[in-house]
Formats: C-alpha cells, sequence, structure tokens
C-alpha cells in the first residue's frame, strides 16, 4: 500500500514560516491499494484532507473516510475537502460507535452545524453515507481493518490496523497510555489492545505529541511521546515507527531536535506533510 501524509499536527493548524518542512495541516493520512491511481481510504479528515485532493488528479473521491475520534484536529478539514464536496463524489464516511447511543449523522452534526458552522454535514455536495462501527475485525475499502478503542481523552477513540495481501499499517495518532499507569518504561503501559493493533504490522504511525519530560506535567491532556511509540513497536515486533501529531508550537528546528534524539535509532522517522510512504 502507499500512504500519503496531509496533515502530521496535532491539536490545531500551525501555519507560518516556523513549520514549512514538516507541515502546518492537522491529522489525515491517505491510503492506497498498490497500484491505483488514488487513494481508497482516508484516515482522519483534519485540516491535511485538503491537501488530499491533489492525490484525485482533478477527479472526485470515491471511497472511504475512516475517523479514528471527534475532535476538531481529526474533522475540521471535512468541509473543505474539495474531491469530496462535488456532486460525483461517493464517500463513506465511518466513526467510532458513541457511548451514549448517538447515530453518525447527529454526532458529526454537533460540530458541523449552525451555529458553530453555516452548513451540516448532511449538505455536502455528492453521494455520502455517514454509519458508526464498532471495535472488531472488518473490510473497508478493501482493506482488512481492526480496530479497537485505545485510551485518549473526551470522547471515544480508535486506533486501527490496517493490512491488505502484502503489508500492514498501524494508527494510534492520539493514545493517552498512562491512562493504564506508567507501564515498565514510565511513558504508559503498553496494554493488550495496542499491543494488538501494531502486532504484524509493518509500520507503526503513532502520537507523539510529547517530550518525554513533558510527560508527567501534560499526559492529562491524552497524549504519548515518543519513546513509548518506539517501545510498543519494539515489544510488538513492528520494524519501522513514524512519529505523529507534532504539538503545534513545534516549529521546524524543534521536530529536528526531536529527529536528533532518536538518531540511534533507525526504525523511528518524524512524519513530514507531503511525505509518501510504500509499504
Ligand atoms: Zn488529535
Ligand atoms: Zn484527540
Amino acid at each position: 500500500m502507499r500512504l500519503d501524509l496531509c496533515g502530521v499536527r496535532g491539536s490545531t493548524a500551525a501555519p507560518g514560516a516556523e513549520f514549512l518542512r514538516y507541515g502546518g495541516h492537522t491529522s489525515c493520512l491517505a491510503v492506497s491499494h498498490d497500484g491505483a491511481e488514488g487513494p481508497a481510504l482516508i484516515l482522519d479528515a483534519g485540516t491535511g484532507i485538503r491537501a488530499a485532493s491533489a492525490l484525485f488528479g482533478g477527479g472526485a473521491f470515491r471511497g472511504t473516510i475512516l475517523l479514528t475520534h471527534l475532535h476538531w484536529d481529526h474533522l475540521q478539514g471535512l468541509p473543505f475537502f474539495a474531491a469530496g464536496d462535488r456532486e460525483d463524489s461517493n464517500i463513506s464516511l465511518l466513526l467510532p460507535e458513541q457511548p451514549d447511543g448517538a447515530d453518525a449523522v447527529s454526532t458529526l452534526a454537533r460540530a458541523m452545524s449552525p451555529p458553530h458552522f453555516p452548513m451540516e454535514p448532511t449538505q455536502l455536495r455528492g453521494d455520502w453515507s455517514f454509519a458508526s462501527i464498532a471495535p472488531g475485525e472488518t473490510q473497508i475499502a478493501g482493506f482488512t481493518v481492526l480496530a479497537r478503542e485505545i485510551p485518549h481523552k473526551g470522547g471515544r477513540t480508535f486506533g486501527y490496523r490496517i493490512s491488505d495481501q502484502h503489508s500492514t499499517l498501524s494508527y494510534m495518532p492520539d493514545h493517552r497510555p498512562t491512562a493504564f499507569g506508567p507501564g515498565p518504561d514510565g511513558f504508559g503501559e503498553y496494554h493488550d489492545a495496542a499491543l494488538e493493533l501494531v502486532s504484524g504490522s509493518d509500520l507503526l504511525v503513532h502520537d507523539a505529541q510529547l517530550l518525554r519530560e513533558e510527560l508527567a506535567a501534560e499526559q492529562l491532556f491524552g497524549h504519548s511521546c515518543g519513546e513509548y511509540a518506539l517501545g510498543l513497536a519494539r515489544r510488538a515486533g513492528c520494524p519501522a515507527v513514524l512519529l505523529f501529531h507534532h504539538r503545534p508550537d513545534r516549529t521546524d528546528s524543534a521536530l529536528d531536535e526531536i529527529a536528533r534524539r532518536f538518531a540511534k535509532d533507525p526504525e523511528v522517522t518524524l512524519a513530514a506533510q507531503g511525505a509518501v510512504v510504500n509499504l
């Protein structure tokens, strides 16, 4: 499969000259089948989904948008997704089943409707469907997808494992493993759901919003440090880690500094907007 990193930032977009190399768009990853002309699956709809439109060669998106959770940085690009908001699009949008039983459209509309926003999800142009998914394994857009609930903060959050016949991707952009305790390394517990999602993966794309020294003061905001992602990948036998969901005030030079911390760990790379990964 091919991954296009369309947005790698967490919390809120980060425009400006200090953010050009790693990019300022919030979470969005486009996944294509081997040899396909464009992506079949889009993970999260942060502002990066605007950049995803360029992957369709001027055509419409006909595929699935799969959300990990409903926070703004994973949703607010949706009405600005030009390849989706057009008459010839055909899109299935899937999000985690909500604990209160609310359906997918009304859950989305809590953030996307007047007075917060001028239109509702059902007013997007094209053929859209909206549904909730439960934890478990299912077929989505030609991929086998395993969904598991993982701890974050404020709203139910899923991590995903996405496989085709050749390769497997694990995606956990927002994850607070310290919810289950400090774990053996002090960065959070290597809990069963996380290990299951990463087992058998070729690449882990994981929350690295925090530095290890920020964890004690800031872990209540719901995030991880890169050392946790690396520890999880090693325990699960995953050979490559992409540190993702960079804090919005982390400039290019601050992210370069983080990259130097992991220079001794060849499996670790920092996600940068516009990068392509072939698995
Ligand atoms: Zn986020
Ligand atoms: Zn979040």
